[in-house]
């Protein structure tokens, strides 16, 4: 780990004053720390955020929610208005990590957390993410755990958050601040997909800091259903996951929302596909060729072919669950 300056603001227009390219804002550290431990990134100040006011969960006029970026992920999920009205988020946070993580993690570094592609955490290899133009070994190396949709000759690396999943489907609105004033970004496009630029993950200018995530007023509480399909029960990243809601009239679907994470740089929707399933009714027919339809511009790597499958079982699946009252 190389030297870094520390400094601790407590007002946000502070924070964002000290913020550069090579500045790193901190907050829970679950991921940063490893990456600077490791020399993945080399920060040569660190801005800790710990001391802004931004741990209030607070109605929106509305009827949604503005959650502050400093909420932790286990006061998120376990937030009584989040549990009633937005269960969906409630289970992807509780998917993901084990209970300490939870504990330190924030929200708003949740969506900033970086890929687990195994060649990125690995500073003897090279990684376009990590040093960009030097390559992609994963493209023709160990790709189990990569991309099938969305993916470039430059980086096949998959986002690796469950929460970032939920917020997607529920969409949700990400809340920054830089020093040219604040703005609204809506989440399906905060993230990136790698381009010819896998370095830059999402939208965000180096001075721009998180916030909020405002969640709108439905919720989808009586139909949604996070489903994570992983090697392990606990504390492993998805290999493919699904956030489905439904908005139902009896069985007629008069509204849907049908994210996927795992596989891509970024949480994977298809409008086009939610729009093709609305007025239909509740069905394994329905359900069957909405996965297919989702999945059909999927191109496997030589390791994660089964994805693709897994991926379209886990959309019946979920959409299914949802259906019934996954939540209810
Ligand atoms: Fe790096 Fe992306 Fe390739 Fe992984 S998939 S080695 S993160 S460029």
């Amino acid at each position: 780990m190389m030297p870094f300056s520390y400094s601790k603001p407590v007002e946000v227009s502070q924070a964002i004053n000290l913020a550069g390219p090579t500045t790193r804002f901190i907050a829970g550290g679950t991921n940063l720390v490893d990456l600077m431990k490791e020399n993945v990134v080399r920060a040569e100040a660190l801005i800790d955020i710990n001391g802004l006011p931004l741990r209030d969960i607070e109605e929106t006029p509305d009827g949604g929610l503005l959650i502050g970026a400093l909420v932790s992920n286990a006061d998120l999920a376990w937030h009584p208005l989040i549990e009633s009205r937005y269960p969906l988020l409630s289970q992807a946070i509780l998917a993901g990590a084990s209970a300490q993580l939870r504990n330190m993690a924030s929200t708003g570094g949740n969506l900033l957390q970086r890929t687990r592609c195994y060649y990125y955490y690995d500073a003897g290899t090279p990684c376009n993410k990590r040093v960009p133009g030097s390559g992609c070994p994963a493209r023709d190396g160990l790709n189990r755990i990569h991309a099938i949709l969305g993916a470039s000759d430059a980086c096949v690396a998959t986002h690796p958050s469950d929460m970032c999943v939920a917020l997607a489907a529920l969409e949700a609105v990400v809340h920054v601040q830089g020093r040219a004033g604040k703005r609204r970004i809506e989440f399906a496009d905060f993230h990136r997909l790698p381009g010819d630029a896998p370095q830059r993950d999402n939208q965000l200018a180096d001075d721009e800091l998180v916030t909020a995530i405002e969640l709108p007023a439905s919720g989808f509480a009586r139909h949604s259903h996070y489903l994570k399909v992983r090697d392990r029960a606990s504390y492993a990243f998805a290999l493919v996951s699904v956030a489905a809601a439904l908005e139902l009239d009896g069985d007629v679907i008069r509204d849907v929302r049908l994210a996927l994470g795992g596989v891509a740089h970024k949480p994977w929707r298809d409008k086009a596909v939610e729009q093709a399933l609305k007025g239909r009714s509740v069905s394994h027919e329905a359900f069957t060729e909405a996965a297919e339809a989702m999945l059909r511009d999927a191109q496997p790597l030589a390791h994660n072919g089964f994805k693709i499958k897994l991926a379209r079982r886990a959309i019946v699946r979920a959409l299914s669950d949802a259906a019934v009252g996954g939540n209810a």
